[in-house]
């Protein structure tokens, strides 16, 4: 599922690592290659355009976050981006006040409609409900059987119009069902309509009739995923011809593109509500923009790392360190400590590397990653006198051999922290070149 943009993606995101601060001509490319993203994932021109405005104008503005990388915040935005055109916050169903809610739903034939009223029964009655299925589908010659099918499998009753009543008037086996889920207590009512092949005027007119007629709490819009740019246009006819209050995404698990189904609620202004993704009962769930986004970027718990790195992040200190940086170049030891602290803030080093995406590969050493090793440097600058904290360079081999006594240490220990702090400030000192804030080192990106 959005396999392609994910890819795509992903490769934007590496060109950006390393980088300091973003320049003009980065904003620029990496628009180019997140629009490229968009268009190949089959999402709509107008949607792919409002995108990229928006990512474009975002990284450029002044919100970007001190706390995160020009990587991490091209990620942020482009997250937070995606979430709004897939509708925002999550969408949950309105039940009605009194009697029994009742939900229209409405799409072309083929579109899964049927099989998603049964998943759709299914998901309620898990949520302690008791819905009533309503079979108003009398053009496809075999949707009420198909219905009673699906209804017997979930274990859901399907009120239908008696065999030998002839063709039956949909409108009228919409309304009574209404009643008849009054008289039965069924507190949800699901009516299936007629689809066509194609938008027609006579099958949109007798979906907005059984509207008018049972006046529905929810009109869901269902949409095959796998259906392409028509998904679009097919969402618009049907919001001009019956309106409906959210959208249904079904076959997810088939595209592998599945951007135009990512166009239809930015393009009609109604959230997605629902997925279906496959052909069992329970691959159906609510749709989350927001969990829907991260899937399609991919980013393990990135995500989560990025808004706890901003959580922790001390502004105040690290534009200190950042004006000290700039004025003197210098980036001492000390430094290197706080921003060690820093990191400590968000967690266990483990945990930190387990949330970063392709981490899963390395579990096992991350699972034996030795969590005092961060105490063990804090100890050993500690057993610095300010003097060599301040110029690293004074610290020869009997400093050594003093500090790693006085921070019960090996002398080795004491040798690789120096390295490490030398190529640190060497990536500082770059940055600072560059007019980046320093971020934190160790940190993706
Ligand atoms: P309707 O004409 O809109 O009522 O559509 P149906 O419910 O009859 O579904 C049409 C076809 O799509 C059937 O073969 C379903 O099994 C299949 N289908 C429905 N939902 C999904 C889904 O989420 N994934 C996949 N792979 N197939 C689905």
């Amino acid at each position: 599922m959005f396999a392609t943009l994910s890819d795509r993606l992903a490769d934007t995101f590496k060109n950006l690592r390393g980088k300091g601060r973003l320049s003009e001509a980065d904003i620029d490319a990496t628009a180019r290659e997140i629009r490229i993203a968009l268009l190949e994932a089959d999402v709509a021109l107008p949607v792919v355009k409002e995108f990229v405005g928006a990512v474009k104008e975002r990284a450029r503005g002044e919100e970007v976050s001190q706390a995160l990388n020009p990587a991490q915040q091209i990620v942020k935005i482009v997250n937070e981006e995606l979430v709004e055109i897939l509708g925002g916050e999550t969408r949950r169903l309105r039940y009605a006040k009194s009697g029994p809610t009742v939900i229209m739903l409405a799409g072309l034939q083929g579109s899964g409609k049927t099989t998603l009223a049964a998943k759709l029964a299914f998901w309620l009655k898990e949520q302690d409900k008791s819905p009533l299925l309503v079979a108003a589908d009398l053009q496809r010659p075999n949707a009420v059987n198909q219905l009673q099918v699906n209804g017997e499998r979930v274990g859901v009753p399907v009120f239908a119009p008696e065999p030998g009543n002839g063709v039956g008037d949909p409108v009228a086996v919409a309304k009574a069902s209404v009643e008849e889920a009054k008289r039965t207590l069924h507190d949800v009512v699901i009516i299936d309509t007629a689809g066509r092949l194609g938008i027609d005027a006579e099958m949109m007119k007798q979906a907005a009739d059984i509207r008018d007629a049972t006046q529905p709490d929810e009109v869901l819009f269902v949409v095959d995923a796998m259906i392409g740019q028509d998904a679009v246009n097919t969402a618009l006819a049907f919001q001009e011809g019956v309106g409906y209050d959210g959208v249904v995404l079904t076959k997810l698990d088939g595209d592998a593109r599945g951007g135009a189904a990512l166009s239809v609620a930015s393009i009609t202004g109604k959230p997605v509500m629902f997925a279906s993704a496959g052909e069992k009962m329970t691959d159906f769930d609510l749709f989350h923009p927001d969990r829907m986004a991260s899937r399609i970027l991919d980013m393990g718990d990135m995500l989560t790392l990025i808004e706890q790195a901003e959580k922790a992040f001390d502004q105040e200190q690290a534009l200190k360190a950042a004006e000290k940086l700039t004025s003197t170049g210098d980036f001492t030891l000390d430094d290197f400590l706080q921003q060690m602290q820093q990191i400590r803030k968000l967690g266990s080093m483990s945990k930190i590397m387990g949330m970063l995406p392709g981490m899963g590969q390395f579990r096992e050493q991350l699972d034996n990653f030795d969590e005092r090793e961060i105490d063990r440097i804090q100890a050993i600058i500690q057993s610095m006198t300010p003097a060599e904290r301040e110029n690293p360079k004074l610290i020869d081999g009997s400093r050594r051999l003093r500090i790693s006594k006085g921070s019960g240490t090996q002398v080795s220990d004491v040798n690789q922290l120096v390295d490490r702090f030398f190529e640190a400030r060497k990536m500082m000192q770059q940055m600072a070149k560059g007019g980046g804030v320093p971020g934190m080192p160790g940190m993706p990106g």
